[in-house]
C-alpha cells in the first residue's frame, strides 16, 4: 500500500470518526485548507507545519468538539513516520532505520491564529475557548515570551478595529469576556498577514460596508480559497444591520469584490472555492447566482419605491417570492428582508 493511499484511509476514518461520534463535520476543501461545520456559523480552517489558523470559531455551543475536530486535523500532519536518520557509531546488525522505529513522534502543533469574519455571535461564540486552547507564536527572546505571560497561553484573534469596538460594546447587554475579544486589529481596506502561515500568503479584504461596518474576506493565495463570512450563505438572504453600518449595496458590491479574486472552472464547478458564512461549499458561480438575486431583488424594491409604493405597498408586492422557498427563513424572512432593503435604500 503506497503513503498516499495510506494517509487518505487514515484521513478518511478521521472524518468518519469526526461525523459519527460528534455533530461538527469536517469537509476537506483543497490542499491543507479544511471547513468546519455544525456549530453556529462555518469555520475555515488551515492545517500544517506552523499549526492551525482557523477563520472564526462557532456559535460556541460545540467549542470542545470544534477543537477536537481541528487538534486531530493537526494530529494527521505530524502522524507521517519521521525520515530515517543515519546512525553515526551505529555496531554490528544496527539499522539506520533504528532511530526512526524508536523515536517519538513530534507532538501536534497548537491552533495559532483565529481571524473572525465579523462580530456576529454565532461566528465568534467560540473565541474565548478556541483561543485558550491555542498558543501564540513569539520570538525567540524568552524574556519576551515571559514578559507576555498569558497573552502567549492563547491564540491572538485578528480582525477589522470594528469588530472589537462591536463586541466590547456594553450598551446591549454584556460585552464579550476579554479573551474573546481581538487583540490584533487592522483598519485598511486590504491587510495582509505579515508572513507565510502553513506555506501561503493570506490576505484579509475589508469591504467598507456589507453586513456591517466590520466584515473581512479571507482569501488563501496558493489555495485558492476564499472565506466570505455572512456576506454570502447559502442558506438565507444576507442579514446586514444598517445600524451597525451594513447595506445592501455593500453586500452586493462585497459580493462583486469576491468575485474579482475567484476564478471559475472551464464550464464546470470548481476553481476557486468559496467557503460561505453558512451552509456547503461553493463555486464561484454560487456566489454570482446569490449577487444575481440580491441585485433583482433590490431593483424590484428601488423601481416600487421610484413610483412613491409605501413600505407597506413595497412589502404587498412580494418582491422576494420567487426566492423565498430557497432563502427565506424564520428568524429572517423575505418580509424581513425587504424591509431592511427599502430602510437601507431610502437611506
Ligand atoms: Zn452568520
Amino acid at each position: 500500500m503506497t503513503k498516499q493511499i495510506l494517509a487518505a484511509l487514515i484521513l478518511v476514518g478521521a472524518f468518519a470518526g469526526l461525523a459519527s461520534a460528534q455533530d461538527v463535520r469536517v469537509t476537506p476543501v483543497r490542499g491543507n485548507i479544511y471547513m468546519i461545520t455544525g456549530d453556529g456559523g462555518n469555520t475555515t480552517v488551515s492545517i500544517g507545519g506552523d499549526g492551525a489558523l482557523m477563520v472564526d470559531t462557532g456559535a460556541g455551543q460545540k467549542s470542545e468538539r470544534l477543537v477536537a475536530a481541528v487538534q486531530q486535523l493537526l494530529k494527521n500532519v505530524t502522524a507521517a513516520p519521521a525520515p530515517a536518520k543515519p546512525c553515526l557509531g551505529c555496531a554490528g546488525n544496527a539499522s539506520p532505520y533504528f532511530n526512526t522505529i524508536t523515536a517519538s513522534p513530534d507532538p501536534a502543533k497548537p491552533i495559532r491564529y483565529i481571524i473572525n469574519t465579523s462580530a456576529r455571535p454565532e461566528h465568534v461564540g467560540g473565541n474565548e475557548k478556541v483561543a485558550l486552547a491555542g498558543r501564540a507564536i513569539t520570538g525567540g527572546d524568552i524574556v519576551q515570551e515571559i514578559l507576555a505571560g498569558a497573552a502567549y497561553e492563547r491564540a491572538p484573534v485578528f480582525a477589522h478595529e470594528n469588530v472589537l469596538i462591536a463586541m466590547s460594546d456594553s450598551s446591549n447587554g454584556k460585552p464579550a469576556p476579554s479573551a474573546a475579544l481581538p487583540g490584533e486589529v487592522y483598519n485598511r481596506p486590504l491587510y495582509k498577514l505579515s508572513q507565510f502561515i502553513n506555506g501561503e500568503g493570506i490576505q484579509i479584504f475589508h469591504p467598507e460596508s456589507a453586513i456591517s461596518d466590520g466584515d473581512s474576506i479571507v482569501f488563501f493565495r496558493y489555495s485558492d480559497v476564499i472565506s466570505t463570512g455572512d456576506i454570502f450563505t447559502t442558506t438565507n438572504y444576507p442579514m446586514f444591520d444598517a445600524k451597525k453600518g451594513g447595506s445592501i449595496q455593500g453586500v452586493i458590491d462585497a459580493l462583486h469584490q469576491i468575485l474579482d479574486l475567484s476564478v471559475a472552472e472551464n464550464r464546470s464547478q470548481g476553481g476557486t472555492m468559496i467557503i460561505p458564512g453558512h451552509g456547503r461549499l461553493c463555486d464561484s458561480a454560487d456566489v454570482a447566482y446569490y449577487r444575481d438575486m440580491l441585485t433583482i431583488i433590490r431593483d424590484r424594491v428601488q423601481d416600487l419605491m421610484k413610483k412613491g409604493r409605501t413600505l407597506e405597498q413595497v412589502k404587498a408586492a412580494k418582491a422576494t417570492m420567487d426566492y423565498d422557498g430557497r432563502y427565506a427563513t424564520k428568524e429572517w424572512t423575505g418580509d424581513m428582508f425587504v424591509e431592511a432593503v427599502y430602510n437601507s435604500l431610502k437611506k
